[in-house]
């Protein structure tokens, strides 16, 4: 796992150079000033010599300005660094997330897949910043700071030492269950993402319903829950920051007294005590840092170990490596011993054949989970068949690529999903980069240009999230025009008109049979008029899979 997170470093070679040598020279001028203060004291203070005392403060300063520069390139640069991986990884988990299946979506909650591509990635941008510099300079600075004690005064740099397996331990106590603790708090994260999502989303609802303290209440659940994760993780943090901190002024206070000793008997001197004092505090300083890495590494390995998970999530449905672009398709479709379940254990569909002629309309009718939705799923492979097999002009939809496959289906559902952008927008979804003029004849074929016209904004009047500003048929209009757009040979209508009143549905259903004209076309209803003007009618039941039926017959029905 480390070598896949530090594979992200590698394209910014430069910077990280760059960074890990302005830290490490400004590690290296810090070290140096205890040292400095022991010249100063044991030297330069018995000369009685103030301007050459001035100097060498002055000198002091000029090195002090130099490492506020480095500083300053180290905390910008590094975070360029981190902050490019971090975009780098936003970006490949939001291209993976395009990739993914019908599949995933259906068993994967929306907010926690918004936190995988904006928390998560927070949290390893901040460990990618601070990272391997921070690293590397705790290293430098902790075996440095041994080295120059050791060479001021041994006994006391052994002394000292004692804190080492102190601070070891401490980490190995803590670090685990800070990493466990910070990803179960991911995860509680992500069930009042969920929960704020659905609500919110779903607000109209709630209202209806005036079950807001319901929703209250729950929500109430996942926030307390996170609460005392939260305060789990600050319990663990408090331990290891109380007993570090009080190990450290404990071997502090027994090293001044044997340092008074050692001076007193004349083993040392008192710039080289100062120095010993300066130089233990650069010495724990590393250690210090061990609290700050005990928090904020855990998170960032959590974040990461999500983030790979997510890329390691293999889509369902791929390209095949057989796969070429489909030519343009007349749309002779073909279901042959068709079986599929979305739970392979319980078949929705078993051993389906099924022949659609071009241009030809058959409709789908049967109770309600039937399977009528599902049969046209397969079409343009949002699940993919267990068994038998579907051609589209003799070509197994397999051997397409689902790109060249997609773009000569369209479909047009019950639920009609719309974006918030301006009607321009929502028009030209259907084919991007679409003129003006193209647009405006597809909303005069969905009939959409009375509107269109009506409004002071026209085709750049925004219809709200998820198109809320609009009636139902208008809606449906508006996916109807954007399919005048797409225009594919393959048309698929599931319950288009199932959610409008009489009129509309009237009105709505003309529009559908024009947008029909021409392709071929499977059309899911539960009215008799609306299925009227198919070719071929099915019955999908519960169970006994597909039947053809006449019209006659269906009229002697019901
Ligand atoms: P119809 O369109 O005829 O009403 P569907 O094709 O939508 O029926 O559903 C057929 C069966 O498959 C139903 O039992 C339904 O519960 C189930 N089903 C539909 N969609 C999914 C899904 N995404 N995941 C799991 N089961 C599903
Ligand atoms: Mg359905």
């Amino acid at each position: 796992m480390l070598s896949r997170f530090f594979a992200y470093y590698r394209p910014y070679k430069g910077l990280l150079m760059l960074d890990i040598g302005c830290a490490v020279l400004s590690g290296l001028l810090e070290l140096g000033f205890p040292m400095a203060v022991r010249s100063f004291v044991d030297k330069l203070l018995p000369t009685q010599d103030w301007p050459l005392i001035v100097l060498a403060t002055a000198a002091l300063l000029a090195v002090y300005a130099a490492n506020g520069g480095l500083m300053a390139v180290v905390t910008y640069w590094g975070h360029k660094l981190g902050v490019n991986i971090e975009t780098e990884m936003r970006r490949k988990s939001f291209d993976h997330l395009q990739k993914l299946s019908f599949s995933f979506y259906d068993n994967n909650k929306t907010g926690h897949l918004v936190g995988r591509v904006t928390r998560d990635l927070d949290e390893i941008g901040e460990v990618a910043h601070h990272g391997p510099e921070d690293l590397l300079i705790a290293v430098m600075t902790f075996v440095g700071a041994f080295a120059l004690m050791a060479m001021v005064h041994l006994p006391l740099a052994l002394i000292t030492a004692i804190i080492v397996p102190v601070a070891a331990f401490l980490t190995s106590r803590y670090g685990g269950r800070m990493t466990k603790n910070w990803q179960s708090l991911y995860s509680r994260v992500g069930d009042f993402n969920v929960r704020i999502e659905e609500n919110v989303g779903g607000m109209r609802v709630v209202q209806a319903f005036t079950n807001e303290d319901h929703e209250r209440r729950l929500f109430a659940q996942d926030n307390d829950r996170y609460r005392s994760t939260k305060l789990a993780a600050y319990k663990i943090m408090a331990a290891s920051t109380t007993l570090s901190y009080m190990s450290m002024r404990l071997i502090l206070i027994v090293v001044m007294l044997a340092g008074a000793h050692f001076v007193l008997v004349g083993e040392l001197t008192q710039g080289g005590f100062f120095a010993f004092l300066l130089l233990v505090n650069a010495f724990f300083r590393p250690i210090e840092k061990i609290n700050a890495v005990i928090e904020t590494y855990p998170r960032g390995i959590a974040g990461f170990r999500r983030y790979t998970a997510l890329l390691d999530t293999q889509p369902d449905i791929e390209d095949s490596a057989r796969a070429v672009p489909a030519p343009a398709l007349k749309g002779d479709i073909r279901y042959s011993g068709v079986s599929f379940g979305y739970d392979p254990e319980r078949p929705v569909l078993k051993d389906i054949d099924l022949t659609i002629k071009a241009g030809s309309t058959v409709a789908f009718v049967g109770p309600s989970g039937a399977g009528k939705t599902t049969i046209c799923s397969l079409l343009p492979r949002f699940y993919e068949v267990a068994g038998g097999r579907i051609t589209i002009d003799g070509i197994d939809i397999r051997d397409m690529t689902l790109a060249s496959l997609r773009r000569q289906i369209g479909i047009v559902q019950q639920d009609v999903f719309l974006f918030g952008g301006t009607i321009r927008e929502n028009i030209a979804y259907g084919r991007l980069g679409a003129s003006d003029a193209e647009i405006m004849e597809a909303a005069r074929r969905a009939h959409l240009d009375g509107l269109i016209a009506s409004l002071p904004d026209g085709l750049d009047t925004v219809i709200g999230e998820r198109g809320v500003k609009l009636s139902g048929g208008q809606k449906q209009r508006l996916t109807i025009a954007r399919m005048f757009l797409k225009n594919p040979p393959i048309l698929i209508l599931d319950e288009a008109t199932s959610a409008l009143d009489t009129q509309t549905e009237r009105e709505i259903q003309k529009s559908l049979m024009e947008l029909a004209e021409g392709r071929t076309t499977l059309v899911i209803a539960h009215r008799l008029a609306t299925i009227r003007n198919a070719d071929e009618v099915y019955v999908v039941g519960t169970g006994d899979g597909l039947q053809r039926i006449t019209h006659e017959e269906l009229a002697k029905r019901g």
